[in-house]
């Protein structure tokens, strides 16, 4: 269990108080100059050692991503943030603008300054109105206090932030289509590579990072990548954000260390599975791109990187989705297949014409109206998707009915047979 000493995001749930000198009297821009006079290797290696990884669902080392920069360019450097949190059941990103945003602009400062970069974009969902504001009002705070802007804190670094609404496009998730967004074009992913630390936003060497990762950086920096490292399991440190949402007593967004038992997490933080924990039915553990758990694996799973992918799932954005025993989970997978179908850019083949054909077959499914046969060609164009995409959209949407097969195979079959009779009844 986390001690509250060890939480970084202290005020997840402050009233209003997410201004300057809240931020301060919480430690935030304490040190950041001296930070920065260590040097970029210094900061780089520190998050290396931190064993910090990206917390937007890939799970890639965060040093790692920054040490892909070049040394020395003649063009720009520049650091993105992707705020357009957009997966189903994930608002933690949302908590930290709203409630911490002095956290991300000290980390963007610290992180631009590690890859280079002069200059940081902050793109944010568009829904995100709220957020949206109290970000701008903290930038224009740290404007005003000299700790962004020319000389950032009195360290030599000139160094701008700007923040930029996206227009609700689930896909402007993805790193190479925001840079398209970004740009002032539709958003559309690239084919990588070249990846953007090499030629990413107008051409230029860039950086693409999750809030979350950005916002945990200067707490690493200051209190040290042996401390981050010594929270959570080995290659899954630190702590992280929770999102618990579905037939939870209290849905919560919370922090806590990786690793922790999920069957913990929902009774110690949500009040339980409605009806208790004998009544659950499923978990989708990581936002709704990561195949569904079904109650025995929930039981004695732990919530990190590696444990989940050894279960055929993910930990993707951490969003925990609840479902009890009164959800129809064919239905519920189905509407997954429908919001994945909408969202798909339809720039390649499999993804926009694979993602309509499952959702189409799912919706058969779900209605008991399809064959038996469909179960397993329904498997089989999922794996002829999965991969075969420009981006990740398509493993998106193929991997959740993936899942459904795997575990909740006797259900599907059910209805189809329960449909059948009842048709050779009517007939009768
Ligand atoms: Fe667009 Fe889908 Fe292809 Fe991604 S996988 S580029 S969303 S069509």
């Amino acid at each position: 269990m986390l001690k509250d000493q060890d939480r970084i995001f202290t005020n997840l749930y402050g009233l209003q108080d997410f201004g300057l000198p809240g931020a301060q009297k919480r430690g935030d821009w304490d040190g950041t100059k001296a930070i920065i006079e260590k040097g970029r290797d210094w900061i780089i290696d520190e998050m290396k050692k931190s064993g910090l990884r990206g917390r937007g669902g890939a799970g890639f080392s965060t040093g790692m991503k920054w040490s892909f920069m070049p040394k020395a360019s003649e063009r720009p450097h520049y650091l993105v943030v992707n705020a357009d949190e957009g997966e189903p059941g994930t608002c933690k990103d949302r908590e930290i603008m709203r409630h911490d945003p002095h956290k991300l602009i000290e980390g963007c400062l610290l992180a631009s300054f590690a890859i280079g970069a002069h200059a940081c974009y902050i793109y944010i969902r568009g829904e995100f109105w709220m957020e949206g504001n109290n970000l701008e009002t903290a930038i224009q705070q740290a404007y005003d206090a000299g700790l962004v802007g020319k000389n950032a804190c009195g360290s030599g670094w000139d160094f701008d932030i700007y923040l930029h609404r996206g227009a609700g496009a689930y896909i402007c998730g993805e790193e190479t289509a925001l840079i398209e967004s970004l740009e002032g074009r539709k958003g559309q992913p690239r084919l990588k590579p070249p990846f953007p630390a090499g030629a990413g936003l107008y051409g230029c060497p860039t950086t693409v990072n999750n809030v979350e990762s950005i916002a945990v950086a200067p707490t690493i920096l200051r209190r040290g990548a042996e401390w981050f490292a010594g929270l959570g399991k080995p290659n899954n440190t630190g702590t992280k954000l929770f999102c618990i949402s579905g037939h939870v007593n209290e849905p919560c967004t919370v922090e806590e260390e990786m690793g922790i038992p999920l069957k913990e997490l929902i009774e110690k933080h949500c009040g339980g599975v409605r009806g208790g924990w004998d009544n659950l039915l499923a978990v989708i553990p990581g936002g709704s791109s990561v195949p569904v758990l079904p109650k025995d694996i929930c039981d004695t799973v732990t919530m990190d990187f590696d444990t989940l992918r050894g279960l055929r799932s993910g930990l993707g954005t951490a969003a925990v989705i609840v479902m009890d025993k009164s959800t129809d989970i064919v239905r519920a997978i189905t509407r997954l297949s429908k919001f994945y179908m909408h969202e798909s850019c339809g720039q390649c083949t499999p993804c926009r014409e694979g993602t309509g054909w499952m959702w189409r077959v799912m919706e058969r499914l779900a209605k008991g109206e399809a064959e038996i046969e469909e179960i397993d060609m329904l498997e089989d164009v999922t794996k002829q998707i999965e991969g075969h995409t420009i981006c990740a959209l398509g493993d998106a949407a193929a991997w959740p009915i993936q899942g459904l097969i795997r575990h909740f195979r006797p259900e599907i079959e059910s209805r189809i047979l329960a449909r059948r009779s009842s048709s050779v009844m009517a007939a009768e």
